[in-house]
Order: structure tokens, then sequence, then C-alpha cells
């Protein structure tokens, strides 16, 4: 039995080494494949609808980044994203997403969608580097646009590693105007207690919740709670995640402010954003 279990560690040993040697080789080449990508312009973003729950008008739309990789083709942003989290790569790559979406809320004003928000998600990297005040206030003056154009999606996860900094810096940039969305709420460190204290505007609950919500009774009553927890703090909330007409009607009933699921809309490629909302959005 000692050397069973000698054998098994040391088996396991090695291959936490090997993973961990495959692990950073992969990073450091997605790190270099990045910022080429970036010069060849392979990123583009696809934007999600978020309807309102009531009149089913447009509330939002969330941009989610694409990778189109010339030979391993399309890379879901969660095979990419948390390797190069942490590295000025994502850095870099968050601030063109960040440039995008203004231009994008620029020709949404120009086509008459005026109080359409933008939500653009911020890796915890990008969201404690020093410059991103600074870089989000010289877009609002290049592009005369209000700062409440845009949503600023953090996770829990983000707001953990320095939650005093992490309170400091969304102080400072809901001073300039911009609106908060906690992402993925309920699947983190969510400590309520930090809530309170942080100028938040909006609660997304996460798709893990909604896709059995019917089925699984701890889902749906975390769910239900949790709607009635932000909705008595003041504060909006958004499902993610909802895929048929059976979630659509529990969470309308149960007064969710705003879906966001492929029921409504898949993620539209931003090539095709206008097309669509021309035929399928009535303003
Ligand atoms: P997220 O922020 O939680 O985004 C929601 C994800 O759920 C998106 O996946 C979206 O396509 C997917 N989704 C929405 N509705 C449904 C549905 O009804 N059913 C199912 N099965 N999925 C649905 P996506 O686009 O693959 O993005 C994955 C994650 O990558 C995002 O999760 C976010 O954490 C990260 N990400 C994407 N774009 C960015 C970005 O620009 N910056 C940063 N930092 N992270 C990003
Ligand atoms: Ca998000
Ligand atoms: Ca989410
Ligand atoms: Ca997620």
């Amino acid at each position: 039995a000692m050397y069973e279990a000698k054998d098994a560690g040391g088996a396991q040993y090695h291959v936490y080494h090997d993973d961990m040697y495959q692990r950073v080789a992969q990073r450091v080449m997605l790190e270099s494949e990045v910022r080429q990508a970036l010069a060849k312009n392979q990123f583009s973003l696809s934007l999600q609808p978020q309807l309102s729950a009531q009149d089913k008008k447009l509330y939002g739309l969330e941009a989610l980044l694409r990778w189109h990789h010339p030979e391993r083709g399309m890379v879901s942003p969660d095979d990419f994203i948390p390797i190069i989290e942490k590295s000025e790569h994502m850095i870099e790559l968050g601030y063109w997403v960040i440039r995008r979406c203004f231009e994008l809320s620029k020709e949404l004003r120009n086509k008459g969608y005026k109080d359409v928000r933008i939500a653009i998600n911020l890796s915890a990297g990008q969201f404690s580097d020093i410059n991103l005040p600074q870089y989000l206030s010289t877009l609002l003056a290049e592009f005369v646009l209000p700062a409440n154009s845009f949503e600023l999606e953090l996770t829990e996860q983000t707001l953990v590693t320095d939650i005093e900094k992490a309170i400091d810096t969304m102080n400072n940039l809901k001073a300039l105007g911009f609106t908060f969305a906690i992402d993925d709420f309920g699947t983190g460190y969510s400590s309520l207690a930090y809530l309170k204290r942080m100028p938040v505007d909006v609660i997304k609950i996460d798709k893990s919740f909604v896709f059995g919500m019917l089925e699984n009774h701890a889902d749906y009553q975390i769910i239900m709670s949790t709607i009635a927890m932000v909705k008595n703090l003041g504060l909006l909330v958004v499902a993610e995640g909802v895929e048929s007409s059976a979630q659509l009607r529990s969470l309308t009933e149960n007064e969710c402010d705003i879906i966001q699921g492929y029921y409504f809309a898949k993620p539209v490629p931003e090539v095709e954003l206008f097309a669509f909302l021309d035929s399928h959005i009535d303003e």
C-alpha cells in the first residue's frame, strides 16, 4: 500500500509538472500570438442584446470578444482570456475592446439607438491598470459620448484582489458617469457587505443558475431570492443564459428586469449588428 501511495503521488506530481509546463508554454505562445493578432485584425466583437423583461425593449448590448485565428479557427474567449488574463497583452487587447465599443456606441447613436448601453467586460488586470480612468475619460472627450452609454462589467473575482482599491477605482469612474454591473453573481466570493459599499447599478445572475432553474429547486430559490434582494437594494437585475420561453416567463413573473440569452438572441457579429437591430428590435 505504501508503494502504491508513493507511486500514485509520484505519477500525480509528474502529471502536474507536465501540465504546468504545457500551460506555461501555451501561455507564452498565446501571448505572442495576441500581439500579432491585434496587428492583423483577427479580433472582432459580437454583441448580445439585453431586453427589458416587461416590454421587450432593447436595454443594452454586451460586447463579447471573438478571435478568428487563421489556423485554429474561432477561438473562444473562455479558451484564451483566462490564460493571458494577467499579461500586459490582455491589457492591450482590453483597450482595443474599449475603443471598439466607443466606436460602436457612436454608430448606434448616429443610427437613432440613443439609449442603448454597451456592456464592456473588464478583466482584473485591466481594472487595476492605473491608466484605465485616464484612458476612459480621453475617449469620452474624443467621441463626445456620455459615460452612462457604457456599463462596465466586473466579476466578483476581479473585485476581491484588492477590495479597497477596487472600490476607489469604481468611485472615480462612477464620478465620470460610468455605470457598473457585477457579472457572474453568485459564483465568486460575493460579499454582500462589500456590495453595499460599491457604486453598483446592475447585478447579473450567472447563467449556471438559469440553465436548470425550472428543474432544480435550489437554483430556482437562489435566483428568486437574488432578484428580491437586488430589487430591494434599488438595483437592476439581469438574468443571462435564458434559453427558453418557460424560463423567460418565470423570470418575468418574478420581476427580473432584464433578460439576456439565446432565447432572444445569440451574440451578433458586429458586421451584422445594424441589419439585425433593424429587423429584430423595435426601439
Ligand atoms: P460572460 O461575461 O459571462 O459572458 C456571457 C457568456 O455567455 C458569453 O460567452 C455568451 O455568448 C454566453 N451566453 C449568453 N447567453 C447564453 C445562453 O442563453 N446560453 C448559453 N449556453 N450561453 C450564453 P462567450 O462569448 O463565449 O464569452 C465567454 C466569457 O469570456 C465571458 O463570459 C467573459 O468572461 C469572457 N469575455 C468575453 N469577451 C470579453 C472581453 O472583451 N473582455 C474580457 N475581459 N472578458 C471577455
Ligand atoms: Ca459579462
Ligand atoms: Ca456572465
Ligand atoms: Ca462567465
